[in-house]
């Protein structure tokens, strides 16, 4: 992996492109796997979180969400080669669903927003496989029954959307229990698709 450390934190120094192409990489090895998209906020909680930054650098893929994250590794003297927003990797990784057979769970929004998100993707992606969906308000003892749901979906990529750090928190927390390949924690990208 090509990266940069930011705030003591390797970021994936990729372009939109090659972020896709290690997608399709973590999808076809059978474990499961983690990407998260911090923005410059994030990094710096996790400069103050030790378990939130141990979580960020287990990561299998780390992309740099914001501007502020690009911007600190110019001033570095490192600069990454670009940034690759976890809203705009996600709509990327959605296309390949024209050639590869991918089945999306998306976790996470008030109760609707990942069913109308889900609607709106199909629109630009015809072909696209969404096996399960489920709001993000939940309590901790309806967690089991929610991780056996996304099991029994067949579920190759998790979408957690419960903002950042709860959502790689969680991710974190449940990822042995899980049967999928890849989890990416997507922030509010289930708001900017249903909208
Ligand atoms: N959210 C959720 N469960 C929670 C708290 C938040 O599903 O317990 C969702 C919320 O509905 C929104 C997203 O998490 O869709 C957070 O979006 P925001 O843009 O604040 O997150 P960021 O992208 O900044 O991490």
């Amino acid at each position: 992996r090509n990266t940069v450390s930011v705030l003591d934190i390797s970021v994936d120094n990729v372009t939109m492109e090659e972020a896709v192409e290690r997608f399709k990489i973590l999808l076809s090895e059978p474990r499961v796997h983690t990407i998260y998209t911090p923005n410059a906020e994030i990094m710096m909680a996790a400069h103050r979180d030790p378990e939130l930054k141990k979580i960020l650098t287990e990561a299998d893929m780390l992309l740099p969400d914001g501007a502020g994250v690009v911007l600190a590794s110019k001033i570095i003297g490192t600069p990454l080669k670009e940034r690759v927003a976890g809203f705009d990797f996600t709509v990327e990784c959605f296309k390949l669903s024209s050639k590869m057979n991918i089945n999306y769970f998306f976790l996470g929004g008030k109760p609707g927003v990942a069913e109308e998100a889900a609607a709106k993707v199909k629109i630009d992606n015809p072909d696209i496989k969404i096996v399960g969906i489920r709001d993000g308000y939940f309590t901790s003892e309806e967690e089991p029954k929610i991780i056996e749901s996304i099991n029994s979906s067949k579920a190759d990529v998790l979408l957690v959307g419960l903002g950042a750090p709860k959502q790689e928190k969680w991710i974190h927390k449940n990822k042995d229990k899980l049967n999928v390949k890849v989890c990416i924690g997507v922030g509010g990208t289930f708001d900017g698709l249903s909208g």
